[in-house]
């Protein structure tokens, strides 16, 4: 009778998280390892600190946490997730006067949702850690791996807000799923066992994180009434080189991503104080939503962060790991499908697994370990063949439509009153 095969998961974020949720489920030996401590643990650095607080969730993400076999996550996703049916243009008329056009996202009335990334991955936490077959290991890095003996290497990081060097350990795995981010150390040593080809571009751009508190006036008064915009609208303010974006929060707040050239971020950096007068000139009517001083403090206190786009292929080696999520195919955020498509990288896998070995014998009694691996091997083959083409397809389509944001969703009539102007 075989053995049950350790499956070890690197990166605790979404991806990971689902991962390990459906490999446990699968009846799986998972174990966790996760660089930075729970973020359960009030003392963790927020995730918001490098990534953005809150995304857009779509059909692709929800259709991959519906089939994960957990009525927790289901109820997760239905009640703490806001619609968005729309984008929300905001613009200055030649009059001065202000306007909001909307452009509904779907003419059947699909939407797509907001949602608190770091809820998402604390909800994914709790249901695997209720589950027996499933163990964290928290402030461990991943430092090296072996494809072929199926070993791997983590840091024990120091103790809880420090970054003092751990001592290192040693672990067997029968397969890795590496979801450990764009800078993910599974697929560097991955490129060592396979002839990866491997693509990494930074834009121009930075992002940088404000927010529109919730309407104060309003608490008490039903759930529109807490937001100062529309809830149910994803608001841009476009900016031809800029853009200015907006996310509902459930308690009536939103969170805000200025993109911006890096030289444009040199320029305010050098003086903070034209940072108002810039939001007047290109996102007009944000100063009535987040106080003056506040745009200065926000601008000077969160990260300016730039953006990788990753390409790479094949994403597997033989049966023993495979990257999955940004670490497979970091993208440009304009899509808003990063984390979508990350999750549905794991929706992919373990269908393509679950075909595999249901062509294996019958009776599962019969199944050595050598029969595992060698169905994972043709499933991990047949996942990168297939998974290449649309994740390469996605990040191409996230990277157009920062354009599309930021310019081309001027109406017609915006755009037709422009050129006539400049004629
Ligand atoms: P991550 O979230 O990066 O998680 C990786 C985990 O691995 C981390 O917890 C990290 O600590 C851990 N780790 C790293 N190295 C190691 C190591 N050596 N050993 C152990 N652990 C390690 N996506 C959307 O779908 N919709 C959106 O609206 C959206 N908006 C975005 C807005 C912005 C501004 C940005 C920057 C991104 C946005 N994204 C969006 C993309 C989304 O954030 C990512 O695609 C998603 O977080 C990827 O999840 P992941 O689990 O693959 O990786």
């Amino acid at each position: 009778m075989a053995r049950q095969q350790k499956f070890v998961v690197v990166g605790a974020g979404p991806v990971g998280s689902l991962a390990a949720l459906y490999a446990a489920k699968r009846g799986h030996d998972v174990e966790i390892y996760e660089l930075r401590s729970d973020l359960r643990d009030p003392s963790t650095i927020p995730l918001n600190f490098t990534k953005s607080i809150n995304l857009a969730l779509s059909e692709r993400g929800i259709n991959a946490m519906s089939n994960a076999g957990s009525e927790r996550l289901l109820q997760h996703v239905k009640s703490a997730t806001i619609p968005m049916e729309g984008r929300m243009i905001h613009g200055k008329k030649p009059s001065g006067d202000l306007y909001e056009e909307a452009q509904l996202y779907d003419i059947h009335g699909r939407t797509i949702f907001a949602v608190d990334r770091a809820d998402l991955n604390k909800r994914l936490l709790d249901i695997l850690e209720s589950m027996p077959n499933v163990k964290f290991f928290f402030n461990h890095k991943l430092t090296g791996a072996d494809f072929k003996n199926q070993k791997a290497w983590f840091e024990k990081r120091g103790p809880k807000g420090t970054l003092g060097r751990g001592e290192e350990i040693e672990i067997d795995f029968d397969f890795m799923i590496g979801a450990d981010g764009a800078h993910s150390a599974v697929r560097y040593h991955l490129m060592k066992y396979v002839r990866m080809d491997y693509q990494q571009t930074y834009i121009d751009t930075n992002w940088c994180e404000f927010t529109i508190q919730p309407n104060a006036a309003a608490a008490g008064d039903g759930f529109k009434a807490k937001f100062k915009i529309s809830p149910h609208h994803l608001h841009i303010w476009p900016g031809k080189q800029f853009m200015f974006i907006a996310i509902p929060s459930e308690d009536g707040s939103f969170t805000c991503t200025l993109f911006m050239p890096s030289g444009n971020f040199a320029e305010l950096e050098a003086d903070s104080s034209k940072i108002p007068d810039f939001f007047d000139h290109h996102f007009p009517g944000v100063t009535s939503l987040i106080p003056r001083d506040e745009l200065i403090s926000s601008f000077v206190t969160n990260p300016h962060l730039p953006l990788i786009s990753i390409k790479c292929t094949p994403y597997h080696f033989s049966s023993s790991v495979v990257v999955l999520g940004d670490a497979a195919h970091a993208m440009v955020p304009f899509y808003g499908q990063g984390m979508n498509a990350g999750l549905e990288d794991v929706y992919t896998l373990f269908s393509i697994l679950d075909k595999h070995s249901a062509q294996e014998s019958n009776d599962p009694e019969d199944r050595s370990s050598t029969d595992s691996n060698i169905q994972r091997a043709s499933a991990l083959a047949e996942y990168s063949e297939v998974r290449t083409p649309d994740a390469h397809a996605i990040n191409d389509l996230a990277l157009q439509n920062y354009i599309e944001m930021r310019a081309s969703v001027l109406s017609p009539t915006y755009r037709l009153r422009k050129s006539l102007e400049e004629l």
